[in-house]
């Protein structure tokens, strides 16, 4: 068995994990609906629903991977795509719609409130980055000046559980990958990429779900107010 490492750094994921990115974006869709219904009214905006918006979304990010890891630009593209299914192909409109979205996804995203007390107590003794697929950026969650280093996808060029993005924020971090903890929601991408990179990897499973996959993670928590005690022991 390999020596065991102290932890001196913690990246953290976004999405799920420090605030509830299903829910903003979901309200932020909810908002573009309305006003896609109000610009082009008629039955093929009536017909639309969020599902549906979010399904055309994953159906743009499969076909662009590879190609562009821009979310930004993802989203842009889908409300094209959106717009076109109710025969309205407008790229004004789309940038319109993109915009409001942006600035609704960010304004409203709220963090767990697990969040600022578990980074306030551990601050002073370890390195704290966000390590993320997506794109909110600390700013504009509520998280201004909260992290020594921020990795995302779109700028690593590569996305979790690839090694790469691993080995970033280890950089940014100034540590070894045995010395970084990455703490994230989900067991494919955070807790997969963390054991393969040699990180020690938590699994923040907030809704208690069965773990029905092979990918072990070295802790399980429900609460990040768990981290604290873990990362002494
Ligand atoms: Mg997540």
């Amino acid at each position: 068995m390999s020596e065991k490492k102290a932890i001196t750094a913690i990246s953290f994921d976004g999405d799920e994990t420090l605030w509830d990115f299903q829910k903003v974006m979901r309200h932020s869709l909810a908002i573009v609906l309305g006003e896609l219904r109000s610009r082009v009214p008629g039955e093929a905006s009536e017909g639309l629903n969020i599902d549906k918006m979010i399904e055309i979304r994953n159906a743009v990010a499969a076909e662009l991977r590879g190609k562009t890891v821009n979310l930004e630009e993802v989203r842009f593209q889908a409300f094209k795509r959106t717009l076109q299914s109710i025969g309205c192909a407008d790229d004004a409109l789309a940038r319109d719609l993109n915009a409001r979205y942006l600035e609704n996804r960010f304004e409203d995203i709220e963090l767990y409130p697990d969040v600022i007390p578990a980074l306030d107590s551990l601050r002073d003794e370890f390195t704290l980055g966000l390590l993320s697929n997506g794109n909110g950026y600390p700013e504009h969650c509520g998280l201004p000046e909260r992290f020594s280093f921020v990795v995302f996808s779109q700028d690593a060029g590569a996305e979790k559980p690839e090694t790469e993005i691993f080995s970033v924020a280890c950089r940014q971090a100034g540590c070894a990958p045995a010395e970084l903890m990455h703490v994230g929601d989900s067991l494919a991408s955070d807790v997969s990429g963390a054991n393969a990179v040699g990180a020690v990897s938590v699994w923040l499973n907030r809704e208690n779900v069965r773990n029905d996959t092979d990918v072990l993670p070295d802790h399980e928590i429900q609460s990040l107010a768990a981290l604290a005690e873990l990362v002494k022991n």
